[in-house]
Parts: C-alpha cells; structure tokens; sequence
C-alpha cells in the first residue's frame, strides 16, 4: 500500500510565503500532524510515503514520454496535457467532453490568468517557476510539476505500471484521477487501476465542512476534547466506530448526535469485551481460527465483501456484543444458560477477532512519551547524508521512515544540511 504526501501546490507555496518559512518545512509540519492523528486512530501505516519532491527525475520523464508520443503542447514555459487526444477521457466520471465544454470557461485552473490553454478542459504537466517560487531543472522552463502528473509518476516508480486499487476522495473523481488515467493509461496501454474506492464527503450537520462555514473541525480537536459541538474528550476508536457506520462511498455527517451514537455504540462492544470472564472460566484470549462461530464470520465476510459494507459488518459486533452480555447475565444472576460454553467462547473469540479486524481496539492508559535518543538520532542522520552522497536513494528513504515512525521529522534544508525535530 502506498499513501502520497503532500503535494507542491500553490496553496503550500502560499503558506510558506505567509509564514516566511519553506515548501519543505510547512510539509513536514503537517506530516507530522497527519501521523500523530493516524497512530492515535489506530490506523495502519502504508508500505510506502512516497513525496513529489523526492520524484522530480521520474515525473520529468513520465512528461518526456507523453511529449515523446505528441500528447502535450508547450504555452510560455507551462507544458500542457491535450485531452482531446484521448479517445477514453471521461470514462471514469462518465463524461464526455463535447458535453462540458459549455460553462466550462474559468472553471478549470481559472486562478492562473496566465494559461493560454488550446482548450479549456487540458491541464498543466509542467508549470514555469513564477518569481521567488521553488524551481527544478528540466528540459522545459525551470520550474515545477503540475499537480496530476505527481500521482502518475509515483505509482509507476513506486508500485508499476498499473494497480489494483486506487482511492481516494470523490472530490478527486474528475479532474485529479480522470487525469492520471490520461496520462498513464496512453502510455501503458491498460487501465492504471483495476478499482478505484471514492469516499464521501464529511459534512457538518448536514453541511459542507469548510473553513468560511466556521464549522472546521480537526481530528486532533476532536479527540482533545475541543469540538465547540461536543466539548469533550472523544475516544479515537468512536471516531473510527463513527466512520464505519457508514458506507464509505457516502458522505459522512458530524454531529453532536451521530458523535453521542458511537459512544454508545463503542460502549455496547468494550462491555462485551471486558465483562469478568474469568468468573465463567472464559478468557478473552487470542482467537482462533478454526475456533470461530462460522455463521457470524459468513455474515461478516459477505458485508465486507459487498463492496466494504461495513455498516452491515458492525451489525454483526453488536449482536455477538448482546448475546455475549445476555448470556453472561443469564450465567451469572439466573444459573440458565442458554448456550454451551463451547459456543460461548467461541462468540467471544469472534468478537475479539472481528473487532481486531476493524481495528477497534480497547487501549490501556496511554504509555509515558518515551525519551528521545538523540545519539541515535544523530547516527541514523549520519548513514542518511552517506546513503544520499552515494545516491542510494531507497536507502536514504527507508531511514527517513524509520526516523518517522519514531515520531522524528527529518528536514532537508536547501543549502544541503538537515535537521530535525519532533
Ligand atoms: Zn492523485
């Protein structure tokens, strides 16, 4: 699995002027961010954070290859994409060109007077530096990637020619990913992804999250406690609970109220989970395999497979999580059981293994942050700056991953030197 970091992008470029500070720097800040938030939700990592900045030669060829096969066409230094010589544009959004064009007048990359486009809906691959804008060499103007290609060359430098599955946000269906089909599908000659996963949008009371509404809410906030609509603490695994219940291709509203469902909801499953078992000569020990109640795993199995219909899946927690506490107090107050321990323990281990499987998990009080090894640090920057002399790249990245895992921030500075914080 591979996960894209942020892109170069006017609104980057943007920051960095306001703040005075880099590209690179306001990066890595907010990727710092966006880990903190995925370890606290209990999300796995992918196999690889590949960054556009580390991916210029790949990107520069991928545009060199499109020029070569007389896809592109150059205006002042911006070197352009023509759609209108792919036949299949449109095919994932379903749209066809002759019928966009009208109203399509400014609406697409309207924000750059400078575009003399042959045609409204063709799109940058290359872009001429503006003045005091980070620049690369290249065969063109020195200037930067547009921002579609980057995904196109990663995933053929990162994972091949064609994946299986694409995601991404359904904001991204036309133009990002109609355009990264554009670009790698002329030239490979086969579908650039056999999937694409789009999920809804997150809305706010039933309205559109953005920062003008005032209605902005970060993933941090919430878990601190510092949602203005429900100013407590959240648990991070109600906010995963919250974003199962619903199919992730629709949208996903936050409210007060959907927020209050999922505790409940999280409540009904740790209850299960942490009920004195013991005390039946039960334990909620490692599950396995052959030791699961079949009919749940089906029912489960076939949601999941229904294209990810986890709503459907959490069905079946929540019943397993009420026969469980029904059966326990049956044992423990009324001496009737109506199950045989044999099927008890295995509903137990089932519930224990599906809520693993959703990544739902009950964490103990939170470990102290451990300290900081700075020798160690320091080291594993040493064999970095070795790895990149030596233009071993693949190394230089795996110890910036590692260092990233530990929670360090590595910082390539532009006059070559490196720092780092946390
Ligand atoms: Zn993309």
């Amino acid at each position: 699995m591979c996960k894209t970091l942020p892109i170069i992008d006017d609104k980057i470029l943007n920051r960095a002027r306001v703040e005075g500070s880099s590209m690179v720097e306001i990066a890595d800040r907010y990727i710092a961010a966006y880990f903190r938030d995925i370890r606290r939700l209990n999300i796995l990592d992918a196999d690889e954070y590949p960054r556009v900045t580390e991916h210029i030669p790949a990107i520069q060829q991928l545009i060199q290859a499109l020029e070569d096969k007389g896809y592109t066409y150059a205006v002042n230094g911006n070197v352009y994409y023509s759609v209108r010589q792919f036949a299949d544009y449109g095919k994932l959004s379903g749209r066809q060109l002759e019928q966009m064009q009208a109203g399509a007048g400014g609406r697409v990359d309207s924000n750059d007077p400078e575009l003399k486009k042959q045609y409204p809906f063709d799109f940058a691959l290359w872009k001429a530096a503006k003045p005091g804008e980070p620049a690369w060499e290249s065969p063109w103007e020195p200037g930067r990637p547009g921002w579609h290609i980057e995904c196109s060359a990663m995933i053929r430098a990162r994972l091949g020619e064609a994946i299986d599955i694409h995601g991404g946000g359904g904001d991204l269906v036309f133009p990002h990913h109609e355009n990264e089909i554009a670009q790698s599908e002329v030239l490979t000659g086969q579908p650039l992804a056999n999937y694409w996963l789009h999920n809804g949008m997150v809305t706010v009371n039933g309205e559109k999250m953005s920062k003008s509404l005032g209605n902005f809410t970060t993933i941090q906030d919430l878990l601190d406690g510092n949602w203005s609509e429900y100013p407590q603490p959240i648990d991070p695994m109600v906010i995963r609970l919250f974003v199962l219940q619903a199919h992730y291709r629709k949208p996903l509203d936050f409210t007060k109220d959907a927020m209050i469902a999922a505790e409940n909801g999280w409540q009904t499953l740790k209850d299960a989970l942490m009920l004195d078992w013991q005390q039946l000569n039960l334990s909620p020990q490692m599950p396995i395999p052959s030791e699961l109640d079949a009919e749940s795993i089906n029912r489960f199995q076939t949601a999941m497979d229904d294209d990810f219909n986890t709503a459907a899946g959490l069905a079946v927690l929540f019943e397993l999580a009420k026969s469980l506490k029904r059966e326990f107090n049956l044992r423990c107050y009324q001496g009737s059981p109506e199950r045989t321990d044999m099927q008890l323990q295995q509903r137990l281990q089932t519930l224990i293994h599906l809520t693993q499987i959703l990544g739902l998990e009950v964490q103990s009080e939170p470990s102290p942050e451990p300290e900081i090894d700075v020798g160690w640090i320091e080291s594993l920057l040493q064999q970095r700056q070795q790895a990149r002399r030596e233009k071993r790249y693949a190394e230089s990245d795996r110890i910036r991953k590692e260092l990233q895992m530990a929670g360090i921030i590595v910082v390539d500075q532009p006059n070559g030197q490196t720092c780092w914080h946390q």
